[in-house]
């Protein structure tokens, strides 16, 4: 069994039971599949794989070690935001041929650091963002490989937070700006031009979203070789959704065909840098209900897990499923769960209907694989809560807990 599933009426972590795991380590805490992270990786490669593509995954979702390992392993490469993820990622087993810089401030410190360990690409988002580029690879006496990542002016149908591709976001160059940033290149030295990026948003559940940005590049493509620019690789971004509670999408294939379609034959190598697709769903929180409050106009199931250990609900208002460790067919009353942190928005959802759940009794919330941990901070004086990955019948602890003692070392007073 891979992933979570109930075995004898107790969920599990491919074979490992959460009940026994939370006795063992203490809750809360982020449970991994490897198994799982191994199909989501195939998933995702399988139907892109005639097109021999990167799958550089967006290490900001997940970037524990042992997640980067089990990836690297795959074939994975990385996207990084910054300095501190190429480190993980290059740590990590990754080839640095394999690593894309993207990002908005890239330092020039960032830009060195990245030059001089030999990253795939620089995915550049401003005309003095090219400069720096150029100028830093210049002091180097190296040459510094360039994509531009394009806003292709597109409102992608997500939370508002989540959208990266329209006019006025601070992400991208301007459709309208970037005949300067060609001309731009063309001029500096120490810029090798590859091609174009392009990321419209994350959590993207409607695939038409890409069709027309994929669209949009394709017709780049053509329009700049017109102009006498080689384009030698498209990196199509991250940005595929994964269901959250109850939540159903269309199959993957749907949006493997509009790839194969859109820039499918263009002559391109294919980049993508999946994030959520890969590893939201191989995890999950699990956490300990410490009162089940009966306030006099509702229920309330108060977790030990809250907020500051898994943020997505009260910054995106998203909805993570819920499901009971121990599998009950009794019947179940409303509750809104919500955790121990001193804000209203520490709220992981309302009316959540736990069949079974008590006071003192186990639950695990889905898709804690991305955007997660990842996530975490230690407000009201909190632990960082553990990793846990497991493989088959066995786990391994990947990041212990880091308790407050230990983080008050990190301070002089
Ligand atoms: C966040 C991000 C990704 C990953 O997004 P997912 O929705 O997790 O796939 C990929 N590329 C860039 C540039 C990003 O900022």
């Amino acid at each position: 069994m891979t992933g979570f599933t109930y075995r004898n009426g107790v969920l599990c972590a491919d074979s490992v039971s959460l009940s026994v795991l939370a006795d063992q380590i203490g809750t809360p805490f982020y449970v991994y599949s490897e198994t799982r992270l191994r199909e989501n990786y195939a998933a995702f490669y399988e139907p892109l794989k005639d097109l021999n593509p990167l799958i550089a995954y967006a290490v900001k979702a997940n970037p524990n070690l042992a997640v980067l390992r089990v990836l690297a392993a795959c074939g994975a490469g990385a996207d990084a935001t910054g300095a501190g993820e190429i480190e993980r990622a290059a740590e990590a087993g990754i080839d640095p041929r394999k690593i894309i810089f993207s990002g908005v401030g890239k330092t020039r410190e960032e830009i060195a650091a990245a030059l001089k360990l030999g990253v795939l690409q620089f995915n550049c988002e401003s005309l003095p963002e090219i400069e720096a580029l150029s100028a830093v690879a210049q002091s180097l006496n190296l040459v510094a490989p360039i994509a531009l990542r394009v806003n292709p002016n597109i409102a992608a149908r997500t939370h508002y937070k989540l959208a990266t591709g329209e006019m006025g976001v601070k992400f991208g160059i301007d459709a309208v700006q970037l005949p300067d940033a060609m001309a731009l290149i063309r001029r500096l030295p120490a810029l090798a031009f590859k091609g174009f990026q392009v990321h419209v948003g994350t959590h993207l559940f409607d695939y038409g979203n890409f069709r027309d940005s994929y669209a949009k590049l394709a017709e780049m493509v053509r329009f700049w070789r017109g102009e006498g620019f080689s384009i030698e690789r498209l990196d199509l971004g991250g940005g595929v959704g994964i269901p959250y509670d109850g939540q159903t999408q269309a199959p993957f294939a749907e949006y493997a065909a509009i790839v194969h379609e859109t820039v499918g034959d263009l002559g391109c190598e294919l980049a993508f840098e999946p994030g959520r697709r890969l590893v939201g769903d191989a995890g999950v929180l699990v956490s300990r209900v410490v009162y089940d409050k009966r306030g006099a106009s509702k229920r309330f199931l108060i977790l030990d897990a809250g907020m500051n250990d898994l943020i997505r609900p009260a910054m995106y208002e998203a909805r993570h499923g819920i499901l009971p460790v121990k599998e009950s067919a009794a019947e179940a009353e409303a509750a809104d769960v919500v955790g121990p942190i001193c804000e209203t928005s520490d709220l992981f959802g309302e009316a959540y209907l736990l069949p079974g759940v008590d006071q003192g009794d186990l639950v695990a919330i889905q898709q804690g694989g991305a955007y997660a941990s990842a996530m975490s901070s230690n407000y009201n004086g909190r632990a960082l809560v553990p990793e846990i990955l497991v493989s088959e019948d066995t786990f391994r602890i990947v990041r212990r807990r880091i308790s407050v003692r230990e983080q008050m070392g990190w301070e002089e007073a």
